[in-house]
């Protein structure tokens, strides 16, 4: 039984305007307010739904901390800078970075913290994670629209894939949107698909020459958005950008794999969409291949997609493992390890997790990867 009856606005709104897309009800049902998913106290961690990155170990936010001292260095150390973490989920990532990072001389002191967040629940949790940093300058803001003008930093673990995406199904040799109605007879929630404008179809035949039928097309304007926003940042003020997610990075024509990658997980198990709605974590795999051509497009260079397994070990993450075992007991030595295998092991996140990296040409592709 899905919790329809908890969201009015979403019923109305399609008993107003017919089916609506993915795109609308991912919004609605992560973000609103008072009932969104984002805005419960314990979706992320070990307790709650699903277990990030810096959840799983101290060393990912170190790690982060070390690229992030590295892009400073090669932009020439500016005095000023914006450190932004677009959802910074429970702080912990931040938390690390700033705590790895405050013997380098200068470094905090040049920082301001830019934190994006639409929860206000989360909000609060991460302002309180940040306390003993109260020394820097931390702000929360729900968008990018307002960066300071200055050289920028950003990181986003995790961000991209909760960005709402829209779906589209060949059949045969024809597109539908995939949307989101209501039964009449029960009233629950039931995915249909629509016949959508002839241009858009042409344009996908065009541009997916080897989706089969059956193939799913997933795009995320927002995440577009996001993209070029950031590139613009980065090329006026300079700067650079790591985005961290689960994802592909496919040249269209090349493409084979077209499948669903729309999945809501609680409790740590995969879960149906359309079930609980609000209380489980809904996200897509993420298009690396459009987010790189965006930044480009905005005369941005990328790296990448790199596995997060090559991104983490060129930054140092076994040294420091090592580092983290000398003055471990027995148990936090095991902790160690198995966080570290959970991070860069192929079989784990260590392939399935990919990293992009933006830049403006400040550092002539010195980056450490
Ligand atoms: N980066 C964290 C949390 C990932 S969960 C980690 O690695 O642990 C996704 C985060 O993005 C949450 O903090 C969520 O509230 C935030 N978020 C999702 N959609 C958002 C949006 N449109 N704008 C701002 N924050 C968003």
């Amino acid at each position: 039984m899905n919790k329809l009856k908890n969201f009015t606005s979403l019923r109305r709104l399609i008993e107003l305007r017919g089916a609506i897309p993915i795109s609308t009800f991912m919004e609605e049902v992560l973000l609103n307010h008072d009932l969104g998913y984002y805005a419960q106290e314990n979706a992320i961690g070990h307790i709650g739904d699903f277990v990030t990155s810096p959840e799983i170990s101290q060393l990912f936010g170190e790690m982060l901390g070390i690229w992030c001292l590295t892009c400073w260095e090669l932009m020439g150390c500016p005095k000023e800078f914006t450190l932004v973490e677009l959802g910074p989920g429970k702080g912990t990532l931040m938390h690390d970075l700033l705590r790895s990072t405050r013997n380098v001389p200068g470094f905090h002191q040049a920082l301001e913290i830019y934190m994006v967040e639409a929860s206000n629940k989360l909000s609060k949790i991460q302002q309180n994670k940040l306390k003993s940093f109260n020394y820097i300058k931390q702000t929360w803001h729900d968008n990018i629209y307002d960066l300071p003008k200055k050289p920028t930093l950003i990181i986003a673990n995790e961000f991209f894939d909760a960005l709402p995406i829209r779906q589209y199904q060949k059949i045969k040799d024809e597109w539908y949107e995939i949307l989101i109605s209501i039964i009449p007879s029960n009233q629950e929630l039931c995915f249909i698909k629509n016949p959508i404008e002839k241009p858009i179809n042409t344009y996908l035949n065009a541009e997916h020459p080897n989706a089969i039928h059956n193939a799913i097309y997933e795009s995320s304007l927002k995440s577009i958005e996001y993209m070029q926003n950031i590139a613009d940042h980065i090329y006026n003020y300079g700067g650079c950008a790591a985005i961290i997610d689960y994802g592909y990075d496919y040249e269209p024509n090349q493409r084979i794999d077209y499948s669903n990658s729309l999945q809501a997980v609680k409790n740590h198990k995969y879960h149906p969409v359309l079930s609980d709605i609000g209380y489980a974590d809904i996200s897509a795999h993420v298009d690396f291949n459009i987010l790189k051509k965006a930044a480009e497009h905005r005369k941005c260079s990328v790296i990448g997609a790199i596995s997060q397994n090559k991104f983490l070990t060129s930054l140092g993450i076994d040294l420091r493992a090592k580092m983290l075992l000398k003055n471990a007991s027995s148990l936090q030595g095991k902790a160690i390890m198995s966080g570290l295998e959970r991070l860069i092991s192929p079989q784990q996140m260590g392939d399935l997790f990919k990293v992009v990296a933006i830049y403006n040409d400040f550092s002539n592709n010195q980056l450490i990867f």
